[in-house]
């Protein structure tokens, strides 16, 4: 079974670079897919209160029997709960959901500018720090600027900003940005969603090159510039695919062959307006 490495966040904590995603996994579902994750090494899953599918992944956290402090357990917060009061509330509902006395990371799921509430909202977050509900606390899709502001305003730096990031949209701004405040990146679809991106020639080439899957090079990829990963899947041969990237390495062509597909194409929503 592959070993994965772990980061150390600005906090001490220390978070698999791997994890396993889960959005788009209907809840029933969720149970099977997690419990597959853990069975192939995976201790790091990803969802979300907005996924639904928080009490599908708490009953196969429960199931695998694996002790807590085993486990990396990531949450978000979504936009219409943001504010001080309704975000200790939602939290409240997620841990119950995922069937948790803790989180390993809760983190704001989009900035939604417009609405001006992440200030407030991550104050409510520092309270769940300090009572130890949640290990680590962060933020997700916040572009450099919100990143600024929240940073003034707060005082716990949050320890991980969690934003779209595959070959085509390598996001080398933000990268700079979170390496300069020791924030860690962490990659959401980062398999661009399995949507064409596993078709281009040139990951192909370097695939057939390593003799390796599209999926696991890009995924090499990830790592190797020390990106957090969650790919997701619900096919057991791919979640074990995903995870089985630890024993073998892109070299400097490699990488200059992926830092050439970079295009800034987003897949999904502009964190400057969405939820607005
Ligand atoms: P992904 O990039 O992980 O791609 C998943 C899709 O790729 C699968 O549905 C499947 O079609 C395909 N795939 C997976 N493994 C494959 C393999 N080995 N070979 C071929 N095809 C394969 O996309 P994602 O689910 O969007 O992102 C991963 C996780 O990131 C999500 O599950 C979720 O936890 C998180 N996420 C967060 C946000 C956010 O706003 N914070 C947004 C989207 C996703």
């Amino acid at each position: 079974m592959s070993k994965v490495p772990s980061l150390t966040l600005n906090n001490g904590v220390t978070m698999p670079q791997l994890g396993f995603g889960v959005w788009q996994v209907p809840d029933a579902e969720a149970a099977e897919a997690v419990g597959t994750a853990l069975e192939a090494g995976y201790r790091s899953i990803d969802t979300a209160a907005v996924y639904e599918n928080e009490r599908g992944t708490g009953q196969a956290l429960t199931a695998s029997g694996l002790p807590r402090e085993e486990l990396f357990v990531t949450t978000k917060l979504w936009n219409d709960e943001q504010g001080y009061d309704s975000t200790l509330r939602a939290f409240d509902a997620s841990l119950e959901r995922l069937g948790l006395d803790y989180v390993d990371l809760y983190l704001i799921h989009w900035p939604v500018p417009a609405q001006d509430t992440y200030v407030d909202t991550y104050k409510a977050f520092e309270k769940i720090l300090a009572d130890g509900r949640a290990r680590s606390i962060g933020v997700s899709n916040f572009l450099p600027e919100h990143l600024e502001r929240l940073m003034d305003a707060t005082s716990v730096v949050p320890v991980v900003n969690q934003i779209e990031l595959h070959p085509q949209l390598a996001q080398a701004e933000s990268r700079a940005f979170h390496a300069r405040h020791e924030i860690a990146t962490e990659a959401w679809s980062p398999l661009g969603q399995g949507r064409g991106l596993l078709e281009v020639p040139a990951i192909a080439a370097v695939a057939r090159k390593h003799g390796r899957t599209a999926a696991q090079v890009v995924l090499r990829w990830h790592l190797q510039l020390g990106n957090v990963v969650i790919p997701k899947s619900v096919t057991p041969s791919r979640i074990r695919e995903n995870i089985d990237v630890f024993d073998f390495e892109l070299d400097t062509e490699d990488m200059a062959a992926f830092a050439a597909l970079d295009e800034g194409r987003r897949l999904g929503p502009d964190p400057a307006v969405f939820g607005a």
